[in-house]
């Protein structure tokens, strides 16, 4: 006997054929809309084309909109309500359980009355019937305040493991700005740029300085994901003016400290509208911007730009500013250092390199020399009778003078020649990529320009004349020279200028006189 239950009515050994106990007519379909979930016998033709639910609990019908009547004729009808992503899974199950005789139990979104959709489960026997036709005998149950409850657990473990991730992150970060050695600054920078860019899945992360006068801005750093077009060569010297929404934004981010955030490139407002043709251009379709500072001032900034749409929830925000502050102490702590170096390498008084800086760059144009024949030559200057100028007009007067001696040889030299002050009023020039023979010359225009300058302290006119000893490599001979014996032929032929009555200059071939 395959059905009892034909016309969805129950039968159970307790109820006669016409579903009735003594006193409880309809029992079974009664109990049945008392239960939560809907009970059900679905039943499935032996060849597979055929299906249908011989019976339901009345419950579909406020459930889903569903007529019981409609279902015991065709089972087709449930498919009306499930969601459409989940049919395929729903026949798949229905097959797997019939044909292994296993329970089916799946999970599927089915559409309420309401519209909405809400997880129900299917849990059920499957029994195989002599005709070969399955029936199956269970119940669907409405799961979504469990998946409501999974979800919002998925949520935050993957939320947690977010942070945990990003503390991690900015640890590891921290302790390789701290680590790195001097020097490195650049490659740190793009290291966090990349590391950060890659964190929060954004297609460009970068920094840019902002000049105290604000009147154009500096992509410095740049990380670009995997086939997505760098544009730093095209951001040099940016003129602000021609944004003046993007020119406010930056005043604000200066003094509100407040970051910039363009969600969607395209909502950008009427008065941005140079801004968004070149975003748009560039394809960034949402960008973050937050201030970096160096010395207590917003001194650029460090921005991300994310070239498909994307939602930022306001803690991913709050974590780009924790980034700036570790960038903005980078950079803090690698100005105080260029500081410290430059005070190490210079001279107070006149603002040239000391012989501490002198000394190695030597070094590398005698390298130069060695491996290409680069020439390049020394010349050591002193002011003749300088002590007089002291001794007659006091220290200041002395002070000045080398200060106004300091401008002529930056005058008369190039930014590839290194000027140094090698002791009291003496200097040392290297001439880079310069024989002896121009040198000489050049020594020789520097000679003949303080013999005419106007040297004036407090309104005095101080005549002077300097000389000079020059070397250039190889010049003695020397196939390994080294800066002292350099320095050591320039200084012997200074004695020799000074002797020969001053005002000029000396090399190899003695003193040299115009
Ligand atoms: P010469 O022509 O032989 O070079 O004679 P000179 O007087 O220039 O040489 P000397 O070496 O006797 O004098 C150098 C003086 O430079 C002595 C020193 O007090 C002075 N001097 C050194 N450093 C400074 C400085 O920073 N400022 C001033 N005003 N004087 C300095
Ligand atoms: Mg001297
Ligand atoms: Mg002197």
């Amino acid at each position: 006997m395959a059905l009892h239950f034909l016309g969805n009515r129950a039968s159970m050994s307790q109820i006669d054929d016409d579903g009735q106990q003594s006193g409880f007519p309809d029992l079974f379909p009664k109990l049945a809309s008392g239960v939560p979930g809907i009970l059900f016998i679905y039943q499935r033709s032996a060849d597979g084309l055929h299906h249908r639910y011989p019976f339901v609990s009345d419950r579909v019908r406020t459930l889903f909109g569903l007529e019981p009547g409609d279902l015991n004729r065709d089972g087709q009808v449930v498919f009306s309500v499930v969601h459409p992503e989940d049919v395929a899974g729903v026949a798949a199950s229905i097959e797997e359980s019939a044909s292994k005789l296993t329970p089916w139990q799946h999970q599927a979104r089915m559409r309420l009355v309401s519209g909405d959709y809400h997880w129900f489960e299917s849990d059920s026997i499957p029994e195989l019937q002599a005709d070969g036709s399955v029936l199956w005998y269970g119940q669907f149950n409405d799961i979504q305040a469990f998946k409501d409850l999974e979800f919002s657990l998925r949520e935050s473990e993957a939320e947690f493991s977010f942070q945990a991730g990003f503390q991690k992150l900015i640890a590891r970060l921290s302790s390789d700005f701290i680590t790195r050695g001097f020097g490195d600054i650049d490659q740190s920078i793009n290291q966090v740029l990349e590391a950060i860019g890659r964190f929060f899945g954004v297609d460009r992360a970068y920094l840019y300085s902002v000049p105290e006068q604000r009147a154009e801005m500096t992509n410095t750093h740049e990380w670009c994901r995997e086939g997505v077009e760098s544009l730093i060569d095209s951001q040099q010297q940016v003129p602000i003016d021609t944004f003046a929404w993007w020119h406010q934004q930056i005043d604000q981010m200066i003094l509100a400290n407040r970051p910039v955030f363009i969600e969607d490139v395209a909502a950008l407002p009427e008065e941005a509208g140079p801004e968004k043709a070149l975003l748009t251009e560039q394809g960034v379709c949402s960008m973050f911007c937050v201030p970096v500072r160096t010395r207590g001032m917003v001194s650029g900034f460090f921005g991300v730009d994310s070239l498909s749409p994307r939602e930022w929830r306001t803690d991913q925000a709050d974590l780009l500013i924790i980034v700036s502050g570790l960038l903005s102490g980078a950079l803090e702590r690698h100005r105080l250092e260029e500081e410290l170096l430059n005070q190490s390498i210079r001279d107070p008084l006149t603002g040239l390199h000391n012989r501490r800086y002198l000394y190695p760059r030597l070094d590398e144009m005698i390298a130069l020399w060695s491996r290409e024949r680069q020439p390049f030559a020394l010349a050591l200057f002193d002011i003749d009778h300088f002590k007089l100028v002291n001794d007659t007009l006091g220290h200041l007067a002395g002070d000045y003078v080398l200060r106004e001696f300091t401008g002529i040889l930056l005058e008369h030299t190039r930014a590839t020649d290194v000027v140094a002050r090698f002791g009291g009023e003496e200097f040392v020039v290297a001439f880079s990529a310069t024989d002896g023979e121009a040198a000489g010359a050049l020594v020789n225009r520097i000679i003949a320009k303080v013999r005419s300058y106007d040297f004036v302290f407090e309104e005095q006119c101080i005549p002077l004349t300097v000389s000079a000893g020059v070397a250039a490599v190889g010049d003695d001979g020397s196939t390994n020279p080294a800066p002292e014996s350099l320095l050591g032929a320039a200084d012997h032929r200074l004695y020799i200028a000074k002797s020969a009555g001053r005002d000029c200059f000396a090399n190899a071939s003695g003193p040299s006189r115009l």
